[in-house]
């Protein structure tokens, strides 16, 4: 099974010129999502992963995956104004202009090991804002995890300056 050939690619979507990867056909395959989880989560089997941090909302679903296959928490990064407890926020950039996105502050603990998940890594702004989030609080990002990547746009390379190794899996040219 090749896993690129279970995503599905909607052009024009948000936008024109846009070709949205479509992660929801990968998800709703069984064996194509049970691959994805197991290889992203491979070398980390043993690495005593405490939590799990997904972002909304593709983050979630593969995160939760991910969480339990490697025994640890999960603790959802989200857009602002979401999560019901104190929260510390952090501005991204997207591809025009910006956002913000919270966690709680209590996700994580000073010194725990964390892995993010994504379904796709593009500018890495999103990314981004999540390690300053985690790192505010003194956790570890062991490791930065996207079943696809952009590479033509940068963002995983960003991610690795920052000290973060990334995983993907599935690469696509252009945007
Ligand atoms: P970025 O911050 O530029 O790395 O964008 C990553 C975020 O935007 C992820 O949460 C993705 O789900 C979403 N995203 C960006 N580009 C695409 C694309 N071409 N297809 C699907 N999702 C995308």
């Amino acid at each position: 099974m090749n896993l690129a050939d279970t995503i599905r690619t909607i052009p024009d979507y948000p936008r024109k010129g846009i070709l949205f990867r479509d992660i929801t056909t990968l998800m709703g395959d069984a064996r194509a999502f049970r691959r994805s989880v197991d290889e992203l989560v491979h070398p980390f089997a043993g690495a005593k992963i405490d939590k799990v941090a997904g972002i909304e909302a593709r983050g979630f679903i593969l995160g939760g995956a991910i969480a339990h296959q490697l025994s640890a928490g999960f603790v959802p990064i989200r857009k602002k104004g979401k999560l019901p407890h104190a929260t510390i926020r952090v501005a991204y950039s997207l591809e025009y202009g910006v956002d913000e996105m919270e966690m709680h502050k209590d996700g994580v603990l000073r010194g725990e090991r964390v892995i993010l998940v994504d379904d796709l890594i593009a500018t890495g702004g999103t990314a981004e804002g999540a390690v300053k989030l985690l790192n505010s609080l003194g956790a570890e990002v062991v490791a930065a995890c996207f079943v696809i990547d952009l590479p033509e746009l940068g963002g995983a390379d960003k991610i690795r300056k920052l000290g973060v190794p990334v995983r993907t899996l599935v690469q696509f040219d252009g945007h």
